[in-house]
């Protein structure tokens, strides 16, 4: 399984990292600041490397009946286990390993839940394609997904995912456009405040411009292209809005310089 052909057009080497391709097989899901990380292009191992040991957090969850495989799957990077909780009586069992991967520690907070709760709330992740309401990302097996918390979420999950805070994404591989999905994707994460950090669109303030598209000069808010042709911020959303629903690619009004889908977002 190739992990970055999973969350396509975002690479690390994290999470092509066996520990992580572990975590995923065995069906536990990540979220929470590791994610923000890699999204905030943190990519590499080396990274890590001067970070104290609890900036290091990798946090999962997963079903607590198949712990025993995961720490068989994991074993070689556990130093050692710390159990928080109480395993006999509650629905949730919170485990702390210290891992060591190349060298670095990191720590592995595991959320173990219990089977009759995780069935009750496998439909609170949802496809990309819904809207979602709020900033959580999580990525399971089946790709990156986005939580959706009106639809039930328990509570140790609306606890658990509240931490992505620095709000950006950079599309790390940029050889060929998104697919429509993905854009669609993109496009939702910047409805949720995220900033796309491969944007080539940068807001103009200067006055006496024209619009090159409806030729107005009326001053309302202006953006401008990296091929320097300035229009009016809503007009260029439209027109990067026709174009992507043909194509991969937007060209320029006035050059016709083209850009890559997810550049125009
Ligand atoms: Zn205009
Ligand atoms: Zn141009």
């Amino acid at each position: 399984m190739d992990l970055c052909n999973l969350i396509e057009g975002i690479s690390s080497s994290l999470l092509d990292h066996k520990l992580f391709q572990m975590i995923l097989k065995n069906d536990f899901i990540i979220y929470g600041s590791i994610l923000n990380n890699i999204f905030a292009g943190k990519q590499n191992l080396e990274d890590y490397r001067n970070n104290d040991v609890f900036d290091n957090s990798i946090t999962i969850y997963g079903k607590f009946s198949y712990r025993e495989i995961l720490e068989r799957d994991i074993r070689e990077f556990i130093i050692k286990p710390i159990l928080l909780g109480n395993e006999l009586y509650s629905k949730t069992v919170l485990v702390s390993y210290t891992l060591l991967i190349d060298d670095i520690e990191f720590i592995l907070d595991v959320l173990y839940i219990k089977n009759d709760v995780i069935e009750s709330c496998i439909n609170f992740y949802n496809e990309l394609l819904i809207t979602v309401s709020l900033d959580k990302l999580i990525l399971n097996r089946k790709g990156l997904s986005v939580i959706d918390n009106k639809i039930g979420t328990p509570n140790p999950f609306i606890e658990a995912l509240r931490d992505i805070k620095n709000k950006e994404f950079r599309v790390i591989v940029k050889l060929k456009p998104f697919t429509k999905k993905q854009c669609k994707y993109l496009k939702n994460l910047k409805k949720l405040g995220f900033k796309n950090k491969d944007s080539i669109i940068r807001p103009y303030y200067k006055k006496d411009k024209k619009c090159n598209i409806c030729y107005d000069t009326e001053y309302r808010q202006f953006s401008i292209l990296e091929c320097n042709h300035v229009f009016h911020k809503k007009c260029l959303e439209k027109a990067i809005d026709e174009a992507l629903k043909e194509s991969h690619t937007f060209s320029c009004p006035y050059c016709s310089k083209k850009y890559l889908n997810f550049e125009v977002l």
